[in-house]
């Protein structure tokens, strides 16, 4: 009997939507063309960012505040933290920018944060660097989710309930009819079947539904695990939040694997495909970006001498919002895409949504600034 959705793609947008669509008693098949959690997928790494902040941009606040309930009932039915609430701290290096934008916000969606003066700051940080700042944003329900760690036990619950998941199995094919997807075929030749197909395969997405032509940038996203020199027991996340420098493009996390820390950077990187020459390689130059970013605001950390660099592809559309929306002229196919690098916090709510649009046609959260028609004439 065919499954009523296959998924093509294990990743977090994947396994979420499997999580949900299995409590909603459906039947579930997913295809990914690697391991389930995979290290080469966006999701493929240890730790991602959860901040509520997005500067004057309330939707996505909102967004975030909505799939903070579904991440604390994950941690309680996964029995552990997945999503860790340590705090997240935003270094603001002028007032009226991003950083005031997203505590005007906050507040009027009464979510906790204090706007810290450079003398609490450096009571409660004393690392960081206050000369650099004119003040900092901390709000409490930020933190970091173990991103891996998430896939694992999103494709465990889903299989407990049923859901199967074919790894190696690459989608090489979407095939329509006039009634919608009608299968998709593997490398291999072999076609699967569905009632309905969700396709939420990352930066691959454009080049599997290219007849759609989904309009999305994959760019490489360089990321450092570093060992502070000195001073350890401080950067560990009891001591230490989750924290982020948007006028310098650069976030980062505590001590979290094997002694190491974490930066990141939200400036779009160059075009790049996972598993293209050179993909894993991280550049010197953002080294030397880290380093001085760390120089400026957390001088102790600037001298690590332990790191490890990796890089992990994301897909953009234009407008910078996500893809979630049934697919043009094919009634059981839908896309779940697009999501950029701040879209892990949001994956048990994609799931939820995704789960609802293909059940019951509706979903619970206004969905127009993902709908495809959008691209329509560009
Ligand atoms: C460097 C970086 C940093 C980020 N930082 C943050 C952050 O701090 N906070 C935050 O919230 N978000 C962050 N994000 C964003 C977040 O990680 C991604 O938006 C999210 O992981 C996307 O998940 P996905 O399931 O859509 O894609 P993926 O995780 O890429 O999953 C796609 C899956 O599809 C499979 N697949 C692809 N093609 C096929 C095919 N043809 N057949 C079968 N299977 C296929 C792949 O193997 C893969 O497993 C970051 C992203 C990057 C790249």
């Amino acid at each position: 009997m065919k499954p009523s959705v296959l998924i093509v793609g294990g990743g977090a947008m994947g396994v979420a939507s499997a999580y949900w669509l299995t409590k909603m008693g459906r039947s579930v098949v997913i295809l990914d063309r690697g391991d389930v959690p995979n290290s080469a997928a966006s999701s493929g790494d240890h730790v991602r960012a959860f901040q509520l902040t997005h500067g004057k941009d309330a939707f996505y606040t909102d967004l975030a505040a909505k799939a903070l309930p579904l991440w604390l009932s994950l941690n309680e039915e996964a029995g552990e933290k997945l999503l860790h609430q340590n705090g997240m701290l935003e270094l603001a290096v002028k007032d009226g920018g991003f950083e005031d934008q997203s505590y005007r916000i906050l507040k009027e969606m009464n979510i906790r944060a204090e706007r810290m003066d450079k003398p609490e700051i450096r009571r409660h940080h004393p690392m960081v660097n206050v000369r650099a700042l004119r003040f900092a944003l901390f709000h409490h329900d930020g933190g970091y989710i173990w991103a891996m760690r998430t896939v694992a036990v999103l494709s465990h619950l889903a299989q407990k309930k049923g859901a199967q998941i074919k790894l190696h199995t690459e989608a090489a094919d979407v095939l329509t009819d006039k009634d919608g997807v009608r299968g998709v075929r593997d490398k291999h030749g072999k076609v699967w079947q569905a009632e309905n197909y969700l396709f939420a395969a990352g930066p691959w997405s454009g080049a599997l539904l290219k007849r759609w032509r989904l309009p999305l940038k994959v760019t490489r996203q360089e990321q450092m695990h570093l060992m502070p020199p000195t001073n350890r027991g401080r950067y560990r996340p009891e001591h230490f939040p989750v924290f982020a420098a948007r006028s310098a493009g650069i976030y980062g996390f505590p001590i979290h694997i094997h002694g190491f820390m974490k930066v990141s950077t939200y400036v779009m990187g160059p075009p790049g495909f996972p598993g293209a020459d050179g993909a894993t390689k991280v550049n010197p130059r953002f080294e030397r970006k880290c380093r001085a970013f760390l120089k400026k605001f957390i001088p102790d950390l600037a001298e690590f001498t332990e790191m490890e660099g990796k890089v992990c592809c994301s897909a953009t559309t234009p407008d910078g919002d996500f893809i979630m929306d049934r697919l043009p002229d094919a009634p059981n196919g839908f896309v779940a895409a697009g999501f950029s690098t701040t879209g892990m916090k949001f994956a048990p709510l994609v799931g939820k949504t995704m789960a609802e649009l293909i059940v019951g046609g509706r979903s619970e959260i206004n969905l127009h600034r993902f709908r495809i028609h959008r691209f329509r004439g560009r």
